[in-house]
């Protein structure tokens, strides 16, 4: 059992993931836009990847005999300077994330909500990894600059990105 505060506060964060889901997609759509197929693959994945996040928290919230309530969605941003704009905001937009992510972590502790606490962790780790794939695709962007080759080399690697 989690506390009402604790089930609400994690709806939120429901509702916070399929945010980050749609703008994902606001990029894919974008990059696709400015002909940056490689990017609009990888943003593609992370689209998929939120929407799975806002899953396996609403699927905890179920176990723990608590309805999911879904909110309606901001419109997000529809067009960045390039990819180098997407990406620094994809990590800025990830850090609010794990804020969000620590947040909930702080509020386990202080209910002494071990099950929460458990559940957390993978998203804690996940948020690591969230922040170094979008600080090495912004650390490459910057190396090649203003070069549109470069650019391009490096858009037709981002199209290489499995699916995690
Ligand atoms: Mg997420």
């Amino acid at each position: 059992m989690i506390s009402t505060k604790m089930a609400q506060a994690i709806n939120e964060q429901i509702n916070r993931e399929f945010f980050a889901a749609f703008l994902y997609l606001a990029m894919a759509n974008d990059a696709t836009e400015k002909g940056f197929n490689g990017t609009a693959h990888w943003m593609t994945l992370q689209f998929q990847e939120e929407q799975e996040h806002a899953l396996k928290f609403s699927k905890y919230l179920q176990d723990q005999g608590h309805k999911v309530v879904l909110d309606a969605l901001d419109a997000p941003q529809t067009d960045w300077k390039g990819i180098l704009d997407m990406f620094e905001d994809a990590l800025l937009h990830e850090k609010k994330v794990t804020a969000w992510i620590n947040d909930l972590y702080t509020l386990a502790i202080e209910e002494k909500d071990y099950a929460t606490q458990s559940m957390l962790r993978w998203f804690i780790d996940e948020q690591v990894e969230e922040e170094a794939s979008c600080n090495d695709a912004i650390s490459a962007l910057q190396h090649v600059g203003d070069s549109a080759n470069g650019t391009y080399m490096l858009d037709r690697q981002f199209g290489k990105r499995q699916e995690d």
